[in-house]
């Protein structure tokens, strides 16, 4: 085991009681509990997307972060990434974050699609949904992703915009499996970095107090 000098207790310890004043202390340990098992579960590219807010966070903000080292930074960022849910409110306001860049329609390997979607998809196509979409364990997904079918590499835009499925109107938000809205964790879509930045700035000035309004 790898001893923790005094200086880094403290700080342990400080970053504690900072959390405390914004989650009560038995939902924190559930949270680090349930941070742990995302992990886990998802590897390496979620470790990735929590790299990529930490060097957002370093780059922009460190004048608010710079007194976190980065392994409680990364416990701050995978406890406000497990609170999670997300209002579609929030993510408008924070739409300049997008930068278009097409990545989620072009190199997204595959997009679930919910049964209202494929049926009008396919009915104002006037094409078979077998042709469009894949039924997999009871679940649609487009048949052609990464990338869709839809997307125009030439303009980088969505060919079919007006009746687009739910998924991608919704992205970066995707449906837990209570039907509630949480981040999709993609560490090349400046969208959802950037929302969580925004969020882990806005707890950090809520367990010290500071009521200004952070910006992503
Ligand atoms: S939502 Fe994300 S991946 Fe898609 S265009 Fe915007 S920044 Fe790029
Ligand atoms: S349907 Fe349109 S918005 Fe959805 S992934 Fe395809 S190109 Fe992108």
């Amino acid at each position: 085991m790898c001893p923790v000098s005094a200086v880094e207790y403290e700080k342990q310890i400080a970053m504690i009681e900072l959390l405390s004043k914004v989650f009560k202390p038995d939902d924190l340990e559930a949270m680090e509990r349930l941070a742990g098992i995302k992990s886990r579960s998802t590897g390496l590219s979620y470790d990735f997307y929590i790299s990529q807010i930490l060097e957002v966070l370093r780059t922009r903000h460190n004048a608010v972060v710079g007194d976190i080292p980065d392994h409680e930074l990364r416990r701050v960022i995978s406890i406000v990434d497990i609170v999670g849910v997300e209002s579609h409110g929030l993510m408008k306001r924070l739409a300049s974050a997008c930068l278009g860049c097409g990545w989620c329609c072009a190199q997204t390997k595959s997009i679930h699609v919910f049964p209202d979607d494929v049926d009008r998809i396919s009915r104002k196509l006037k094409l078979k949904k077998e042709d469009l979409f894949d039924l997999r364990a009871g679940q649609w997904f487009m048949k052609q992703a990464n990338p869709c079918r839809w997307w125009n590499q030439r303009t980088g835009r969505c060919s079919i915009y007006s009746i687009r499925p739910r998924t991608c109107r919704d992205w970066p938000l995707a449906e837990n499996l209570e039907h509630k809205h949480t981040l999709v964790a993609a560490a090349d879509c400046h969208y959802s970095v950037g929302v969580m930045v925004f969020k882990v700035l806005g707890t950090l000035a809520l367990a010290r107090g500071d009521s200004s309004s952070p910006a992503p």
